[in-house]
């Protein structure tokens, strides 16, 4: 296609190891000759000018210069090679969107064509899906059931839509490419484009017979259920992906993953952060008062543990390693147990009686905090 193209160092007229100054010095020479403006009405003066500016702007950038140098046009022309159509037949195990990867990055995006050819491999979707686990089974793990519906690859035809002892046919418009590239005189020079072949539909072959069970889709839908490891530890909102259990990929492509989202039932009595298990126990005013042997329910079952005289009510103790196991396996968090004291309720003459004459048996000394409550209003 660039034939009628003259070499951009000959256009300015200079050699290959041309210094920048050099370059600079000749494209500035060449504008002012062929400009417009001093060359009104004339059509080649027209030409030229456009030609010096275009070899000006490859050479004067060093990125495109180089890239020039080493493969002439085909390295600097977006249209060289375009659309993948030129990379030849996209069956037999070619891979596309590879060959579309390398070049991409080789001429700066200029050749990704792998990406537009609707035979690449293509990646299958992602499936996301919710589950819900108990408090419990969140903390120490478990396994779920889980159903799910995705792509799969045709169990008729393992994916190529044909009907069972038939093959399709490598399209001969495109020769198995899907794309149809064509190429166009413009002012600026030739011009190509690619686009899907219109014979095969961009698929790059015909199926004659096609596949019963996918209508030649070579894809169907299917329900799966399948077991799903939930770890220990796991928190409310968090993900566990499966790799490869997605939707499958067209053309061969890597299946997606599917992604389960892990949502914890509110516990009635424990309360999470993080890995710490938090709960509030009421206790009586009497245990307050003499320390008790309290039964706290963990997640492990009742453990006892032992409030001393005089707890206060509001007062936070912590039961080491009750809390909920690390999701990455290292160790267990702890549990925070609040206690309050729950005022009695209902009592009767009598009690009301019993407790006026306990209460009038206390002094300041047995209230330290109302004590120094009042010294510092006080003041
Ligand atoms: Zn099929
Ligand atoms: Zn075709």
């Amino acid at each position: 296609m660039a034939e009628n193209k003259r070499d951009y160092y000959e256009v300015l007229g200079i050699s290959k190891g041309a210094s920048d100054e050099e370059i600079k010095k000749a494209y500035k020479k060449l504008a002012r000759k062929y400009h417009p403006d001093m060359n009104p009405g004339d059509k080649t003066a027209e030409e030229k000018f456009k030609e010096v500016n275009e070899a000006n702007e490859v050479l004067s950038d060093p990125d495109k210069k180089a890239r020039y140098d080493q493969f002439g046009f085909a390295g600097v022309d977006p249209s060289y090679g375009g659309g993948g159509g030129g990379f030849g037949g996209g069956f037999g195990g070619f891979d596309f969107g590879d060959i579309g990867d390398i070049f991409g990055s080789f001429f700066g995006g200029g050749f990704g064509g792998g990406r537009s050819n609707p035979n690449a491999p293509q990646r299958g979707e992602n499936l996301r899906l919710s589950t819900t686990v108990s408090f419990e089974e969140a903390a120490f793990g478990c396994e779920k059931e889980i159903a799910v519906e995705r792509v799969e690859q045709c169990s008729e035809c393992h994916g190529s839509g044909c009907a069972n002892g038939t093959t399709p046919e490598v399209c001969s418009d495109c020769r198995g490419s899907g794309m149809i590239r064509q190429q166009r005189q413009t002012p600026l020079g030739v011009m190509a484009t690619s686009s899907p072949c219109p014979k095969c539909g961009g698929k790059g072959r015909i199926i004659h017979q096609p596949c019963q069970t996918c209508r030649g889709s070579g894809m169907e839908r299917r329900r799966r259920t399948m077991k799903v490891r939930i770890p220990a530890g796991i928190d409310h909102g968090q993900t566990i992906s499966l790799r490869g259990q997605g939707n499958s990929g067209k053309n061969n492509g890597t299946p997606g993953d599917l992604l389960i989202v892990v949502s914890i039932r509110p516990h009635e009595i424990f309360r999470r952060e993080g890995t710490s298990v938090i709960c509030e126990a009421p206790i009586t005013f009497t245990q307050a008062v003499l320390g008790a042997e309290l039964e706290i329910p963990t997640i492990d079952g009742k453990v006892k543990y032992s409030i001393p005289e005089g707890t206060q009510s509001g007062t936070t103790f912590r039961l080491k390693g009750k809390g909920i196991p690390s999701v990455n396996g290292r160790g267990r968090g702890d549990q925070f147990v609040t206690v309050n004291i729950e005022t009695p309720r209902n009592l009767t003459r009598e009690q009301k009686d019993a407790l006026r004459k306990f209460s009038e048996t206390l002094g300041e000394s047995n209230y330290d905090e109302q004590k120094s409550f009042f010294k510092k209003f006080k003041k």
